[in-house]
């Protein structure tokens, strides 16, 4: 697994080019505007995949888990999508990220889907209702930026955008009077992007947990926050006692009601939503309620003013998603077990380095996650570098000007 980054002072070497289109940019705005231009709660835009699509789509998020971009961006197209190599350049250090989404004439609906194959959490954070559930789209980007996760799933449409039902089982009143969930409902339909998406990683990946954001309006006696693992189930790793634990740090008055804990507790527990039930591998998505919790999904109902209203409310699931699910160090484990050009000792804070030699000299750079640079020289193919005793960062090698390896290190 390779990790690019590179400093501000950087910008103008440019790295490995993969084929697919670069934009510098900031990706909270582009976010944010793709959410504001969404289509609203009416309209039919938004479409299901037709069979050959959805074959189509699979193989897209198949390649998009192996980290064949190229191959992502050459095939995205067909679909009226494209893959955006999109260098986010809004903080003190430019991050990578690849994003798929509607090319801008492009007529499916599907989704914006956002990677970062390095990124330290193994985690999806999932926003199916950025229209209705105010907020939770704009608190899904901030979150999964800051927390550094794997992937952001948006949805394409307003929930009820299309006035044709989902053949899947449930109903709503969110739309309008109770009825079944509508096709553009991407939470609730198996022929959804949205839905397929979370198919495809889920089956790859062992490792992803993916947390849906929602929100609902508060009545009576409801607590500020209902979370569902998808079933009545404690499963082993308890992410929604976690994630709990975590709120409430940031906020002590909170008040919960968590699915499998408060058995009582009826509303708003996502039995029907077609991601929680195919995670956790109930007999058939569309249809019928998961049996059991695997811990993967979590689906969380906020209140408006205390985890919604602004980034500073945003800010709680933040430090509830950090303290909740490990960074583990990727580049180091997969270095050494696959290609060794450098290992980590913690104890001293040395970084070995056994590169391929005989080219010109190579530059080494350690910054924390600000981009300050805290240490950088010139070193030789076989290396030992001591790390300043600072914290945390990022550690990037250049050869001659290209970027060459790195990684983090905690
Ligand atoms: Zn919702």
């Amino acid at each position: 697994m390779r990790f690019f980054i590179f400093v501000l002072c950087f910008c103008i070497v440019s790295i490995q080019s993969k084929g697919q289109q670069t934009v510098f940019g900031n990706l909270y705005d582009h976010i944010e505007e793709t959410i504001d231009e969404m289509p609203g709660s009416s309209g039919n835009q938004y479409s299901n995949l037709t069979p050959s699509q959805e074959e189509d789509w699979r193989d897209l998020f198949q390649l998009i888990a192996e980290e064949e971009f190229a191959a992502v961006a050459a095939m995205a197209g067909d679909l009226e999508y494209r893959l955006l190599r999109f260098i986010d350049n809004a903080g003190a250090m430019n991050r990578e990220f690849f994003v798929l989404e509607k090319t801008t004439g492009g007529g499916h609906y599907w989704g914006t889907y956002v990677f970062r194959p390095d990124a330290c959490r193994r985690l999806v954070i999932q926003c199916p209702h950025p229209r209705v559930d105010s907020n939770t789209g704009k608190q899904g980007i901030y979150v999964y930026q800051n927390s550094d996760a794997y992937a952001y799933f948006l949805s394409g449409t307003h929930r009820c955008n299309h006035l044709s039902p989902t053949a899947c089982s449930g109903s709503t009143s969110v739309c309008g009077s109770n009825a079944t969930y509508r096709r553009s409902d991407v939470a609730h339909n198996t022929l959804a992007g949205f839905h397929l998406a979370t198919e495809v990683l889920y089956d790859h990946f062992e490792d992803l947990r993916f947390i849906q954001l929602h929100g609902f309006g508060q009545q009576s006696g409801d607590p500020f926050v209902i979370m569902s693992n998808g079933s009545r189930n404690t499963p082993n790793m308890d992410l929604a006692a976690n994630i709990r634990d975590g709120l409430l740090t940031a906020d002590p008055a909170l008040t919960f009601k968590i699915g499998h804990l408060d058995l009582a507790w009826n509303r708003l527990l996502a039995f029907t939503n077609t991601q929680g039930r195919y995670i956790n591998q109930s007999t058939d998505a569309c249809t019928s309620n998961a049996t059991t919790g695997n811990g993967r999904f979590l689906h969380i109902e906020q209140e408006y003013s205390r985890l919604r209203a602004n980034e500073q409310q945003w800010a709680k699931m933040l430090t509830a998603v950090e303290s909740a699910i490990g960074c583990h160090t990727v580049a180091i484990q997969e270095s050494a077990s696959i290609d060794p050009v450098f290992w980590f000792s913690q104890t001293d804070r040395a970084l070995h380095f056994d590169l391929p030699g005989g080219g010109p000299a190579y530059r080494f750079v350690f910054f924390n996650f600000l981009g300050q640079v805290l240490k950088q020289q010139e070193i030789s193919a076989q290396s030992t570098i001591f790390l300043p005793d600072s914290g945390p960062g990022f550690f990037s090698v250049w050869d001659g000007g290209r970027w060459v390896t790195g990684g983090k290190i905690f």
